[in-house]
């Protein structure tokens, strides 16, 4: 039997099958355990058991994640946790599991009055929580588990932070029964290199040993558990110069949000970089990072780029990208709320602090900088962001046109800043009304739409010279460079892994070609997959 999702990340690998535990719901509170003793005397035992395994896992690993490991352990250990879950049954008649969940959401209660460091210790709480309650209940506990060797990873959906800290040398494909085509998961998992489909219904309830996975094809299929990953096929030959057949330049940046990504990205050739997105530094942050820590962080991003040209776009917070440190409330549609720079409204000290980080660690790092905001709706947010932007010492000033207001008003941005860069991902999401993490809408997301097309070429034409940039996963896309090109965008930037294959094909056309084939696109093709449009 062959299921069928969205293929987001090429590849085909087969490999044993490991599913990510979904969160624990709140542990029942009946039926009242018959003896009261026996039933707190399990506590203390399943905590020992996990303080045990992590200790293990510990020994096996060093740096940073053994010392995570450690105080995980030491805080399973704590003796204060299980005597008061112990009184909670006893006292109270609560079976094991409740009794930790309710004793750890006291723990968790005073540590967040408490606030700074302390607050920040009641995630740790909840880790442990949920071990301990797991291994009460006999079942996993959430979360991407530690993986010893090569492994097909199924989840119900991956939050970013999930995702980027997946290691690709274990991880051999990732498959999720939910998430979009241009969901964050989806393009950590491209910039990874780690074959994805998303989207994918009934994958969860495989139990077959293994799994074959197909991340162009977006296929997955039950497989006998044995590792089969092919070497990586060779990159496509370029020689790091964003040029067209006849010689007319179109840079090719990339897009990076850690150290990591940014020496992939120098080592395929990048000219620069066209999108840091600066928020995937702090996906796992409790509070916010000083403006010595910004600085540090992004000059680490920052210095293979000596001298060259970069994009900083400050944090784009919010929807599926939640920071701990600006909480949103609840709100009914995330994707339409206070995101990207509207979190900046009634916060502009955060903006100032993050705008002069990054302003110190471009003059550290020696790049050529510019800076650009998330989520720009009219020309009076352009002006204040740039504003404040050029208050902080910086030159280059650009927004991201990704709101499809933003790209109908495209003449008065321009009017009040340097560039702009249009994030195909999101503006496909509020053209076409279509969330960008569903799968159900895949087809709809789809950057070869005419109507996304014309919005393209609409912002290029009001460029009036000015450097019009694609950042969104459309750029990477190798069929459609030339089109994008040929109408009228200046830069084109991608994840390392794309960067050849937009880079070769380009070679193979002039502008005239480009400029064909956009006007032919822009009439609407209508494509296989896709709606008509
Ligand atoms: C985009 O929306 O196209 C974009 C590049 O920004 P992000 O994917 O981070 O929302
Ligand atoms: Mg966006």
């Amino acid at each position: 039997m062959q299921l069928s999702g969205v293929g987001v990340s090429p590849g085909r690998v087969a490999g044993p099958r490991v599913v990510v535990a979904a969160d624990l719901p709140k542990p029942a509170s009946e039926p009242v355990p018959s003896d009261l003793a026996a039933e707190a005397g399990k506590i203390g035992q399943a905590a020992a058991a996990v303080a045990t395994a992590l200790s293990d896992r510990a020994r096996s690993v060093s740096g940073d994640a053994r010392s995570v490991l450690e105080t995980t352990a030491a805080m399973a250990s704590d003796p204060a946790l299980t005597a008061s879950a112990e009184k909670l049954v006893l006292g109270r008649s609560l079976p094991a599991p409740r009794a930790v969940w309710e004793a750890a959401g006291e723990f968790m209660t005073a540590l967040q009055a408490a606030g700074g460091y302390l607050a920040e210790r009641a995630r740790d709480v909840a880790d442990v929580r949920d071990r301990i309650v797991a291994a009460l209940l006999g079942v996993a506990p959430p979360g991407v588990p530690e993986l010893t060797s090569p492994s097909v990873l199924v989840a119900r959906d991956l939050a970013p932070a999930d995702t980027a800290g997946l290691d690709p040398d274990l991880v051999l494909a990732l498959v999720t029964e939910e998430g979009g085509p241009t969901s964050h998961t989806a393009i950590l998992a491209r910039a990874l290199g780690i074959p994805a489909v998303v989207a994918c219904a009934g994958v969860l309830g495989l139990d077959s040993p293994g799994l074959a996975v197909d991340g162009s094809a977006g296929t997955v299929a039950p497989a006998d558990g044995t590792v089969r990953a092919p070497a990586r096929t060779a990159r496509p030959e370029w020689d790091g110069v964003g040029r067209l057949a006849d010689g007319h330049r179109v840079k090719l940046l990339a897009n990076v949000g850690s150290a990591a990504d940014a020496s992939a990205a120098a080592a395929a050739g990048a000219e620069g970089i066209g999108l840091f997105r600066t928020e995937f530094c702090y996906l796992s942050a409790a509070s916010e990072p000083t403006e010595a820590e910004q600085r540090a962080a992004y000059a680490a991003v920052l210095s293979p780029f000596a001298g060259k040209p970069v994009v900083v776009r400050t944090l784009d917070a919010g929807s599926d990208k939640p920071l701990a440190f600006l909480p949103m409330g609840e709100e009914p549609n995330p994707a339409l709320g206070v995101r990207g720079l509207r979190v900046a409204f009634d916060r502009p000290e955060l903006l100032d602090r993050q705008l002069s980080a990054i302003a110190a660690a471009a003059a550290e790092t020696g790049v050529e900088l510019s800076v650009m905001a998330p989520m720009v709706a009219t020309a009076a947010e352009a002006a204040w962001f740039a504003d404040r932007a050029r208050a902080a010492g910086i030159a280059r000033v650009g927004v991201m046109i990704e709101i499809p207001a933003a790209a109908l008003c495209a003449a008065s941005i321009f009017e009040v800043v340097d560039f702009v860069s249009l994030g195909t991902n999101d503006l496909a999401q509020y053209v076409f009304a279509a969330d960008r993490q569903l799968g159900a809408v895949a087809a709809l997301n789809d950057p070869h739409q005419p109507a996304l097309l014309r919005l393209v070429g609409m912002v290029a034409e009001a460029a009036a010279g000015k450097p019009v940039g694609v950042c969104g996963e459309a750029a990477a896309d190798p069929s459609l460079a030339p089109v994008l090109v040929g109408l009228g965008v200046t830069s084109l930037s991608t994840n390392a892994v794309a960067l050849a294959g937009v880079g070769a094909v380009l070679r193979e056309v002039d502008l005239e070609t480009c400029r064909v084939r956009s006007r032919r696109d822009l009439r609407g093709r209508a494509r296989a997959a896709g709606l008509a449009g």
